[in-house]
């Protein structure tokens, strides 16, 4: 029993932990940049509150059930997934072994601030590519996409709702994840074959931290936070992951980059924000999605009959 209590206790704490969106300094970030902006446009404090704080979307019944799934998750990779995966760390040093035997010592010579440079940028660019190319199939795979449609059945968006995946898609994140951190940091390994320690901002680096203090969480919410037609070809704005999650037929499957916008203009998923565009959310599920029960076995129920 405390092996599920305990996980559920952890996952209530994601607001006080650093590497997670929710941290609270994020979510006060994000609460200032949506204040600025609505003060820029209306020019007056009337309204301001409910805009920042948005209690009617926050007790919907869509983002109860994305606290749920946020729970359901954690539990799940903790109890019944992690301990049975071979870690990144392991898979590390199982490829820097492979790769000594194959092609013997690097040899590279480089000083330790250029290793820190070149690992960091080397791993975001490499972690992100494959978020897309994983976001991109949970779209274009038709069973894939009744277990992605779970993210997109949210009626409202608030910051929890980056946490409302199914928690097939949440153990492809994890795989994903584990992968790309062993493959990298074992090919890095065997380039420079020393200890690095990352720059790290609260035990998170120092990347993470600025892209989410930057209004990260605006992602998932209802205020309209856009980058301009130039860098949204280079960064993913919250505008255009707010167009992702639109239910009108022009933005389907646009906007599938996480971080870095480029992956989409490569491969003509792109969608520049242009004004303010009224969005609504949710797909055909979303009204059956309202019970966590269809939300977990739906998905199961369609790939199953389509199967037949
Ligand atoms: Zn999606
Ligand atoms: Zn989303």
């Amino acid at each position: 029993m405390e092996k599920i209590l305990k996980p559920i206790q952890h996952a209530l704490l994601y607001f006080s932990q650093p590497d997670e969106r929710i941290y609270y300094p994020y979510l006060i970030s994000s609460a200032i940049i949506a204040a600025l902006l609505f003060l820029t446009y209306n020019k007056s404090f009337k309204g301001l509150l409910t805009y920042v704080f948005p209690y009617k979307r926050l007790i919907h019944i869509s983002s109860l059930n994305d606290i749920l799934l946020l729970i359901i998750n954690h539990v799940i990779n903790v109890v019944f997934f992690l301990p049975f995966l071979i870690n990144s760390i392991l898979l590390a040093y199982l490829i820097q072994q492979w790769m000594n035997d194959w092609f013997g010592e690097s040899g590279i010579q480089i000083s330790d601030t250029e290793a820190i440079v070149y690992y960091a940028v080397a791993y975001f660019i490499i972690s992100d590519f494959s978020r897309y190319v994983l976001h991109f199939l949970l779209h274009k795979i038709s069973f894939l996409w009744e277990f992605h449609k779970v993210h997109h059945s949210a009626e409202v968006l608030t910051p929890i709702t980056l946490y409302r995946v199914h928690p097939v898609e949440s153990m492809l994140f994890q795989l994903r994840s584990v992968f790309i951190g062993g493959l990298v940091s074992g090919v890095f390994l065997w380039i420079y074959p020393y200890s690095i320690t990352p720059y790290v901002v609260w035990g998170v680096h120092v990347g993470t931290f600025v892209f989410n203090l930057l209004g990260a969480n605006l992602r998932h919410s209802h205020v309209w936070l856009s980058f301009g037609k130039y860098v949204e070809r280079i960064f993913i704005s919250p505008a255009q992951h707010i167009i992702h999650h639109s239910n009108d037929p022009k933005h389907f499957n646009k906007n599938m980059g996480s971080e870095l916008a480029i992956w989409d203009w490569l491969f003509k998923t792109l969608y520049i924000t242009k004004e303010k565009e009224d969005i609504k959310f949710g797909v055909e599920e979303s009204k059956e999605h309202r019970s966590l029960v269809k939300i977990i076995f739906q998905p199961f129920g369609k790939v199953f009959r389509r199967k037949k």
